[in-house]
């Protein structure tokens, strides 16, 4: 028997509707994957190469209640279809990346917009602005058995009831299967592993106390609120 010599960490998992859970194994997201959202971040509207980030487990927060991070005056939103993989494998053929969903969820990219900014400029890593601590809000998980593989669809953001984003899963730049195979030929995509799929236009800052309601259509809703 193995003896751990510090305590192991727990799984982390997401609910899944209608029964059991989904074990989380990794975070992956991609960058600026709706047109409008590229120009409003002076990125590349175009069909550039979809490129990725991370965020580690501990991010995901599926509760109603979310911490506002530390060390940030400028919390965004960001509103997106989340990807969940039942297998994986390395260099996946377009044709053959959708065997590899379980299923979808809706979530927030939470992002730390100042210190994103700062790395940019300083050309240093995302990630204390992407991937801290309930950076990834996430509601429960749908099966594709159930719903299939939604590829169009709306998907709004509104805080405190009023819309902030509004898109549709059919402006993405890399679809979801094109993404999956992409990411593929980086890492080797395993069981658990989640892809966070990008943003529509209209991201904006968070105060504590702001409720945030995300729905995609053909998927399901997920609301936070910032305490
Ligand atoms: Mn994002």
């Amino acid at each position: 028997m193995t003896t751990f010599v510090i305590p192991s960490a727990a799984p982390t998992v997401l609910a899944v509707s209608g029964g059991g859970q989904f074990p989380v194994r990794r975070i992956f997201c991609v960058g600026q994957n709706y047109a409008d959202h590229a120009r409003e971040m002076g990125g590349d509207p175009d069909r550039a190469p979809p490129f990725f980030f991370t965020k580690p487990t501990d991010a995901v927060i599926s509760s109603d209640k979310v911490p506002f991070a530390p060390a940030t005056n400028r919390l965004d939103y960001e509103g997106e279809l989340v990807v969940c993989l039942a297998s994986g494998g390395a260099d996946i053929p377009v044709e053959k990346a959708n065997d590899l969903i379980y299923g979808y969820a809706v979530g927030c990219d939470l992002t730390r917009r100042d210190l994103q900014a700062e790395a940019k400029k300083a050309g240093r890593p995302w990630d204390m602005a992407k991937g801290f601590d309930a950076s990834a809000a996430i509601g429960s998980v749908v099966a594709a058995a159930k719903i299939g593989h939604p590829a169009k669809g709306a998907i709004t953001l509104a805080v405190n009831g009023a819309e902030k984003q509004k898109g549709d899963l059919d402006q993405m730049i890399w679809s979801i299967p094109e993404i999956i195979a992409t990411l593929s030929n980086f890492v080797t995509l395993a069981a658990g592993d989640l892809i966070f799929t990008g943003t529509p236009a209209g991201v904006g800052p968070l105060a504590k106390g702001d409720t945030v309601d995300i729905a995609v259509a053909g998927i399901g809703t997920h609301s936070f609120t910032l305490i």
